[in-house]
């Protein structure tokens, strides 16, 4: 059983924390009340992100004031990295246990989650440290529900986006694996980058602002009272709570 007795929950996240967020994000959260969590680069905040070869370069990177203001809003912030390189056993201080420190100092509080970069092949060598560097969870691009018994430094995460690429090229489904995280008494966490209005940035890496409308709209229709809406950070705290009781 989860927090005030819900059956199931729901978690959004954002990687790289793109200010567009604040425009084509927020409003839907705030309209259904469901918190997001952002995860950010330690040394790409405020800015414009500059991280060679990625596909949102330019783009402008939330700053420590609007982090603070979704804070208070109930998002939460997890570090992605120092510069989002594929982490292997040579980066893995520098990128995951160093970037902690940068990123704690910045923001100026504690970052429990790290958020493995590019893909799984990153995620072995950040586990390695993840430890070592303090954290208490991973999340992961493995696609699944998670558990109340979950491993913590495995945490998979569902991409809610309009297109996946080849060879599946599945188009965007607002129900993707909430019934099973109810039949499971389960954690869904989505994932996408930086939603727009009327075509997604790169369809498979996002959504657009009334998929996200539309995912919203079906987790509270097909969730009523029975869903918990949590930051990942609240939800990690959570267990690990239930683990110590
Ligand atoms: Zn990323």
């Amino acid at each position: 059983m989860w927090k005030d007795c819900k059956k199931w929950v729901y978690s959004i996240t954002y990687d790289e924390g793109c200010q567009e967020l604040l425009k084509h994000a927020l409003p839907v959260h705030r309209r259904y009340g469901v918190p997001g969590h952002v995860a950010l680069l330690a040394s790409q905040i405020g800015v414009a992100r500059d991280v060679p070869g990625s596909s949102y370069h330019g783009m402008m990177i939330l700053s420590r004031e609007e982090i603070e203001m979704l804070g208070e809003e109930g998002w939460g912030v997890s570090n992605h990295g120092m510069t989002h390189a594929g982490i292997n056993d040579e980066n893995a201080e520098y990128e995951v246990v160093e970037s902690r420190k940068v990123i704690e100092e910045a923001l100026e509080t504690s970052i429990p989650i790290f958020c493995v970069p590019n893909n799984n092949e990153s995620y072995p060598a950040s586990k390695a440290v993840a430890d070592k560097a303090g954290y208490t969870a991973i999340m992961t691009l493995y696609d699944q529900v998670n558990c109340i018994d979950t491993d913590l430094y495995r945490l998979g995460r569902v991409a809610l986006h309009t297109e996946y690429p080849p060879p599946f090229y599945s188009v965007f489904d607002p129900y993707k694996r909430l019934h099973q995280a109810i039949d499971l008494g389960g954690w869904v966490i989505d994932y996408c980058h930086s939603p727009a209005p009327g075509k997604a940035i790169h369809p498979w890496k996002d959504c657009t602002t009334e998929e996200l409308d539309k995912r919203f709209e079906t987790v509270l229709r097909v969730g009523g009272d029975d869903v918990w809406l949590a930051d990942p950070n609240e939800v990690v705290e959570y267990i690990l709570e239930t683990r110590s009781d």
